[in-house]
């Protein structure tokens, strides 16, 4: 993938990464060559023609059976700040008029059409004159005449392509062999073109997340019940890659460690050495990843959150690509929620991006805290439906629920009597009627919220405070040195509108005592 296209899926289109599919379908699209994606809904199909429409000469028109998705996409690329527009009958006689003048200046990369136009003799000239290059048919199973959203004008695509002489890049969700073959006589003549069709699911990797306890330990003894084999141990910083190996080595395992800040001749090295030797572990940043083609990764583990699911996807993604069983272990804990939502806030992002971004971290969380199957929410976060695995650590082990309605009210209400100026730790002092020195100096013993939780230990609280950060009811103010603050989501908790259950198994780790309400 050329850098420039990597920047620009970050800079435009503000993605950490592709998804599961994205960069092999837009590498293909890039080259100019005919292709065929076929991706579950909401996996994210759009990006693989918008982002080749970027870097390609010319203008991609985009063939789209829905005018309220067309509109959709048009006002989402032209607020990344993308030239882009649509004909459609919806649009106005002004906004047509824009559309053309944009044209005939040169400057639109994206002209989306509905199929009907196909029809009108003056579309091919117009495409000729714009220097149309890409075609890219969106829900391209509208070409079959036996399934129920046949659009005739599909049919017109195949002409159009062969006149303009350009490559199509047909977009569906729909998998059935019959809809494919027809797309393919339909679109291709019959030529086959390049297909993808790729569910996510790796059913050889076995999913697991643990709160951190006494993360080192975690990490030794996840890779002690699994010496000798090749794995990788993801961690934040660099110099948690050093010590970390460190620590590995000095059990006994054949370690590397690898980072950003390292030479480019010490990389090469460990790349090396990991792809040649078996069984090494090489404790790394993100950094370590890109160029690996080893089939036989048995683990990967996670010191520290990942950034996003797409990350966390493809990190653990490289394990077991051989098919062999393949095992992964995520740690997270309020730190690392606490230094995502600061790094995001703190970031240079505009307000609605940085927004964006707190709901990809909580998705991740979602599934760091998830209640039931974790294969099927990661694999419902790409659109892709699924039943319950039965394989992955909250199949093989249900997390207990309870009512936690009671005990959030009471973490909100203390945000909201302290102003909310206090961090976790603090409010869970009051909460617990810890009469510390700073509780007695703030007056907060005196608050009616003093000694409500103390049903709870201070680490059960902990879990409460961390699983609601998780679900963002409460978020860090990166401008107050992380105080908590309540955000909208929270308020009909508070209200009593609403009622919410958490998972008890983490409450109930840091308090084994703890009675669960049914
Ligand atoms: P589809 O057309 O396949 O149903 P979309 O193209 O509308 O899906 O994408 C679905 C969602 O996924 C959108 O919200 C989009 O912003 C998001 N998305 C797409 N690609 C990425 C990516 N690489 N990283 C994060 N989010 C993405
Ligand atoms: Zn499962």
């Amino acid at each position: 993938m050329p850098a420039d296209v990597a920047s620009l899926l970050h800079s435009v289109f503000g993605f950490p990464g592709f998804r599961p599919g994205q960069a092999e379908i837009v590498q293909a699209v890039l080259a100019g060559r005919n292709t065929l994606a076929i991706m579950p809904t909401g996996g994210g199909k759009s990006l693989c023609f918008q982002l080749p429409a970027l870097c390609r000469e010319g203008v991609t028109v985009v063939i789209s059976p829905l005018i309220a998705l067309m509109r959709d996409q048009v006002r989402g690329l032209r607020e990344a700040g993308v030239e882009a527009g649509a004909l459609t009958s919806g649009n106005t006689d002004e906004e047509t008029e824009q559309v053309f003048t944009a044209l005939d200046e040169g400057r639109l990369k994206l002209l989306y059409m509905a199929p009907e136009r196909l029809a009108s003799g003056a579309t091919l000239p117009m495409l000729r004159r714009i220097g149309c290059s890409l075609i890219a048919v969106d829900e391209a199973h509208c070409v079959s005449q036996w399934g129920h959203d046949f659009r005739p004008d599909y049919l017109r695509i195949g002409d159009l392509r062969r006149a303009l002489g350009v490559p199509v890049a047909a977009f569906t969700a729909t998998a059935d062999e019959e809809t494919r073959a027809e797309i393919v006589t339909r679109l291709f003549d019959g030529q086959p073109p390049d297909t993808f069709l790729r569910g996510f699911d790796r059913p050889n990797i076995h999913l697991a997340f643990a709160v951190k306890d006494k993360p080192r330990e975690q990490i030794l003894g996840f890779a002690a019940a699994r010496r000798g084999q090749s794995g990788i141990v993801y961690c934040a910083t660099r110099a948690k890659t050093e010590t970390l190996a460190a620590a590995l080595r000095a059990e006994g395992h054949a370690t590397a460690f690898y980072h950003g800040g390292m030479g480019a001749e010490d990389r090469r090295r460990v790349e090396i050495r990991f792809q040649q030797e078996d069984g090494l572990i090489v404790v790394a940043t993100i950094a370590f990843g890109m160029g690996i083609d080893k089939p036989d990764i048995r683990w990967v583990a996670h010191a520290d959150l990942p950034k996003s699911v797409e990350a966390y996807y493809q990190e653990i993604g490289r394990a077991g690509r051989d098919g062999a069983p393949a095992e992964t272990l995520t740690l997270y804990g309020p730190d690392d929620i606490r230094l995502r939502r600061a790094q995001i806030d703190e970031g240079t992002a505009p307000p609605d991006r940085k927004e964006a971004d707190h709901a990809r971290l909580n998705a991740l969380l979602g599934l760091a805290e998830a209640t039931a199957c974790r294969r099927q929410v990661l694999l419902g976060y790409f659109g892709e439906a699924s039943g319950p695995c039965g394989t992955c650590d909250l199949c093989e082990h249900p997390a207990a629920l309870f009512d936690a309605t009671d005990a959030v009210r009471k973490a909100l209400s203390a945000i909201l009597r302290t102003g909310e100026w206090f961090g976790a730790g603090h409010l869970i002092d009051i909460l617990t009627g810890n009469a510390t020195a700073k509780v007695r100096e703030k007056g907060h013993d005196a608050l009616p919220t003093f000694g409500v939780g103390k049903e709870l230990s201070k680490p059960a609280w902990g879990a409460v405070f961390r699983q609601i950060m998780g679900r963002d009811l409460v978020r860090p103010d990166g401008e107050r040195f992380g105080a908590l603050r309540m955000t909208e989501a929270a308020r009909p908790i508070l209200r009593g509108e609403a009622s919410i259950t958490l998972r008890s198994d983490t409450v109930e780790k840091a308090q084994p005592r703890y009675a669960v309400k049914t």
